[in-house]
């Protein structure tokens, strides 16, 4: 199964994305679910990803915007606060990094091969023009 390709099954074959009885998903933390390796979860999708976003918790509010509008759910959030990025399964679209209301703002784009620490040492400041 591990190495099937799409065009491979039959029509109509039903993949489980979890392992066992699931009473809670939705109350259960991702870390915590019993995903079975059909799951996307299980994998990194994110080897094309050209730029990623690197996350500065100093200027962070926690207003969760980057996580409301990430669209592959790469955000981890826990207790309405902002802890990182999952790189496993972002993309690198940037979104995360438009909806940033701080200033300056708390996720910015770099190349994939970008240090982070480097980049957070000369994080830009404040723009004194902006609102
Ligand atoms: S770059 Fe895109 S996929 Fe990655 S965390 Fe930001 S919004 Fe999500
Ligand atoms: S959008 Fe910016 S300020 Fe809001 S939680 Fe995300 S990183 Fe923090």
């Amino acid at each position: 199964m591990a190495n099937t390709g799409w065009d491979e099954f039959e029509i109509g074959a039903m993949l489980r994305s979890f392992d066992g009885k699931i009473d809670d998903i939705a109350g259960t933390l991702q870390e915590d679910r019993a995903y079975s390796q059909n799951n996307s979860f299980v994998a990194s999708v994110a080897d094309w990803r050209i730029e990623k976003p690197v996350f500065n918790k100093d200027f962070c509010i926690d207003c969760q915007f980057c996580w409301i509008y990430c669209p592959d759910i790469s955000i981890i959030s826990r207790d309405k606060k902002m802890i990182g990025v999952d790189m496993d399964h972002c993309k690198g679209c940037g979104i995360c990094v438009e909806v940033c209301p701080t200033n300056p703002k708390s996720l910015l784009m770099f190349p994939e091969h970008a240090d982070e620490e480097a980049e957070l040492a000369k994080w830009p400041e404040k723009d004194e023009e902006k609102k």
